[in-house]
């Protein structure tokens, strides 16, 4: 599973700003804590970019194809007189980029809803990135960053912290990501009793002598060979 994470604008783009904020750091920062929460899960995040880089359109959706992206998220802050959240996908996305994006949303906007701010709806437009791209494709409208009571949040890094924590969750959930297989020794050993291999309970920090190991070694041939 392969995700493209897009934090929109950057480099000679700043995208909105208000309050001292600029929208390109603030995308940034939520893609940065948001691989951070996937760090557990059997799945590859790429950045479109992975500093204050200046990006077209077109180069984010053409990495997302060219690296045969299971998914493509974009994120960005709204601007220009409103308050809340609100997601794309394009005119033309079939059912199933909409199943995922409801999942998202509906994730999202239980974060969101814990801080009182409105659901502007699940939207459809003509987006380069979301036209682009050949994937499941959503775009996110994180708050508004010219309005007082939206920027404050934007502006306090606990509140990043959660955005991104929900986001993690909202991808897992709609992705079903797994965990990451955990190294799991006592696990490995009840394995090789049940195949036979090793007779005895071993402990799992207890050292193995060169008669255990050849003998290991030699029911583990002696199996290749009677299957020969
Ligand atoms: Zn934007």
């Amino acid at each position: 599973m392969l995700i493209v994470i897009d934090p929109g604008h950057g480099g000679k783009d700043p995208g909105g700003t208000g309050f001292g904020l600029k929208e390109k750091d603030l995308t940034l920062k939520v893609a940065r804590l948001l691989i951070d929460k996937l760090s557990g899960y059997q799945v590859e995040v790429v950045f479109t970019r992975a500093g204050d880089d200046t990006v077209s359109l077109g180069a984010r959706a053409g990495l997302a194809n060219s690296r045969g992206a299971d998914f493509f998220c974009s994120l960005h802050v709204n601007a220009g007189g409103g308050t809340g959240f609100e997601s794309y996908v394009h005119v033309a996305a079939p059912e199933g980029t909409e199943g995922l994006r409801a999942v998202l949303h509906e994730e999202l906007m239980r974060y969101y809803g814990r801080f009182g701010f409105p659901d502007r709806g699940k939207k459809r437009a003509n987006f380069a990135v979301l036209r682009e791209t050949r994937m499941p494709a959503v775009l996110l409208e994180n708050l508004f960053i010219d309005h007082p009571r939206d920027a404050a949040h934007l502006a306090d890094p606990s509140f990043l912290d959660g955005l991104a924590g929900a986001l993690a969750q909202a991808l897992v959930k709609a992705l079903h990501l797994q965990p990451e297989q955990k190294w799991d020794p006592a696990g490995e050993i009840a394995r090789l009793k049940e195949r036979g291999l090793i007779v005895g309970d071993h402990d799992p920090n207890s050292p193995v002598t060169w008669g255990e190991f050849a003998t290991v070694l030699n029911r583990l041939l002696d199996r290749k060979e009677s299957a020969l």
